[in-house]
């Protein structure tokens, strides 16, 4: 078995949650299995080690768990792009719409530097909001995201494609139909 198609084997499917209708990817069982942990976090360490990024900024909140091990293991710094209201200091914000509602992001106003390399990552792209508000935000700071990085892509939703149209690179291991 390739190590993608063992990482996919181990997301559970949860139907009809959070609500009806939805197909939950569960990440859950990647992360309690130490060998396909480390199968998983290699793929994103071997994908970066010679882009050698200046910041790993991961997406609220799995994308904190697989975002600060890969910078830990790049040896870079990792920064947080947090919900509102959960950030201390003083924060760029960006509202985007979802199916019902909107959301908003903050990032602190000194976690990135005009000119950092960054990589941003979570553990899924959906309809695509959530990474192009981080997207956003970090260019709002003067950082340039070199790649988009997420465990699954959810193509039907249409949000990768959305997300490369709109010039970021995207790096993703499974795709579910
Ligand atoms: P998007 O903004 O692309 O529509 O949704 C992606 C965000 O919602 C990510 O932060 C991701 O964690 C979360 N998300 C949406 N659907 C799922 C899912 O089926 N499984 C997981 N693990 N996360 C999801």
């Amino acid at each position: 078995m390739d190590d993608r198609t063992y990482i996919k084997s181990h997301i559970r499917t949860v139907p009809d949650w959070p609500e009806p209708g939805v197909q939950f990817r569960d990440i859950t069982p990647l992360l309690q299995n130490p060998k396909v942990f480390r199968v998983l976090i290699d793929q994103f360490v071997h994908r970066y080690f010679d882009v050698r990024p200046d910041v790993v900024a991961g997406l609220d909140a799995r994308g904190f768990i697989i975002g600060s091990v890969l910078a830990y293991e790049l040896n870079v710094g990792f920064v947080p792009i947090r919900k509102k209201g959960k950030l201390p200091f003083t924060t760029v914000e960006e509202t985007y719409e979802l199916e019902y509602g909107s959301a908003t992001v903050e990032l602190h106003t000194d976690a990135v530097k005009p000119g950092d390399r960054v990589v941003l990552i979570d553990d899924l792209i959906a309809t695509g909001g959530t990474m192009m508000a981080g997207k956003r935000l970090l260019e709002r700071l003067g950082a340039q995201v070199i790649e988009g990085a997420a465990i699954v892509e959810l193509p039907e939703l249409g949000g990768a494609d959305k997300l490369r149209a709109a010039g970021l690179p995207l790096f993703t291991l499974v795709s579910f139909e």
